[in-house]
């Protein structure tokens, strides 16, 4: 059995496999580090220390699963063999493919060297999160600008969350009245899914945010800090040039190389690149040995790791049927979930299923409105379920 990806979604599988006994698991994950991604929104705003998002992989890669410290370079599903940058040829009887989500820093021209400037930042990068917040004390005042792809992004909620807590932070700072907060979105709403979308559109008002929508970052000119939008207007594409005195980029993104040349990849059409599941079973529709999770496959939800909490039971009890050779027949619904933080102490809870249907999970709580203890549950709940539970294949 492999998993390609020890993140978020492969590290939970290894977790749940070892719990229901199945034994030969290897795990095929190059970084030393795992990452709970989650929490560089509040390391951007000065709210959680970096140093609590990141441990060493090697403390979750559960006991008697073999870790192979290598990066995936081709998957061949015919001869059921993944080789390895490192050149070893890995083969399997089962795979999980969960390598995660691409970030296409070099399709935006400039970007690199403007993220090498003191006004230009990103939340999506460990190194760069710090920076953010370095950023936005060091900003005195002019133009704050926040960009969001054209592409799919993991959390689409995380490039307009930074944006409110800057915006709250500048309130508070008494620089509001000096200061243009602009959010330039590839996306044409704010939010897909109601009744959340009219919480936030009220939010934006709050903080009296431009928006501008159909509007893709496609290049940074560090030099002059302008930032050039994408437009299309009347079937025509234009350029927009906005100056910045703050930009925080998220970048544009798409599925992994080596996965958008594999087989195991839709080859055109609205999901090309990204690996074909089942959107129920998340069994591969061609190849029945193989699974995909996470932020790689082409489940049409929002990419995030509360969708993969909700994925990796389905996945691994489907997984351990196809083994034994019954039929799959456990269903993930979509679930997924967004905490959006609307400002320093304020979150609601975003939580949907493929319909865009709500599907609220917590008892007793609003979650459709902004709460403080929705926030402190952002803050230490959330890494300590992640950390304990999820992880460890608990919850
Ligand atoms: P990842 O966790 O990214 O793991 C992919 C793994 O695959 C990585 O360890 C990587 O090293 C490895 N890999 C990559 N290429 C290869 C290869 N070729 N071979 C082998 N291994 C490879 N989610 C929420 O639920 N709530 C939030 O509030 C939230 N906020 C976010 C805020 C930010 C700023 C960011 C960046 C993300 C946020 N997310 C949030 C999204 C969440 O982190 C991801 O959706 C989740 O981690 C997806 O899990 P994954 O396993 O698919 O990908």
């Amino acid at each position: 059995m492999l998993i390609i990806g020890g993140g978020t979604a492969g590290l939970t599988v290894a977790a749940r496999l070892k719990r229901k006994g199945v034994q030969g698991v290897a795990v095929l994950e190059p970084s030393a580090q795992h990452y709970y991604q989650p929490l560089w929104t509040l390391v951007g705003a000065g709210a959680a220390d970096i140093a609590s998002s990141v441990r060493p992989e090697a403390d979750y890669i559960p006991k008697g699963t073999r870790w192979i410290q290598d990066r995936a370079e081709e998957v061949d599903p015919v001869r059921q063999r993944v080789l390895t940058r490192a050149g070893t040829r890995v083969t399997y009887d089962f795979l999980v493919v969960a390598p995660g989500i691409q970030l296409d820093w070099d399709k935006v021209r400039g970007l690199r060297e403007a993220l090498e400037t003191p006004f230009v930042s990103s939340n999506y990068d460990f190194r760069l999160a710090p920076k953010t917040w370095e950023m936005v004390r060091a900003f005195r005042g002019g133009t704050a600008l926040f960009t969001h792809p054209a592409t799919p992004v993991k959390c689409a909620g995380a490039p307009q969350k930074i944006m409110y807590l800057v915006a709250d932070h500048l309130r508070r700072s008494g620089l509001a009245g000096k200061s243009r907060v602009i959010f330039g979105s590839g996306a044409k709403t704010l939010f897909s899914v109601q009744p959340f979308a009219r919480v936030l559109e009220g939010v934006v008002d709050r903080y009296g945010i431009q928006t501008h929508f159909g509007h893709d970052l496609v290049e940074v000119r560090a030099a002059t800090r302008e930032a050039v939008f994408a437009v299309m207007r009347d079937g025509r594409r234009e350029q927009v040039t906005v100056g910045y005195d703050l930009l925080h980029v998220t970048p544009p993104q798409s599925a992994p190389d080596f996965i958008k040349r594999s087989a195991l990849a839709h080859p055109d059409g609205p999901n090309t690149g990204w690996v074909k599941a089942h959107k129920h079973t998340l069994q591969h529709p061609d190849h029945p040995n193989v699974f995909a999770i996470g932020d790689a496959s082409d489940l049409p939800t929002s990419r995030t790791g509360a969708a993969v909490r909700a994925e990796a039971p389905v996945l691994v009890e489907n997984l351990v049927a196809v083994m034994e050779g019954r039929e799959p027949t456990a269903r993930y619904d979509g679930y997924a979930s967004c905490p959006l933080v609307t400002g320093y102490g304020r979150m609601l809870l975003a939580e949907f299923d493929y319909e865009g249907r709500p599907a609220p999970s917590l008892p007793f709580i609003n979650t459709f409105v902004e709460r403080r203890d929705l926030w402190l549950l952002k803050k230490y709940g959330l890494p300590r379920l992640y950390w304990d539970w999820m992880l460890r294949g608990r919850a």
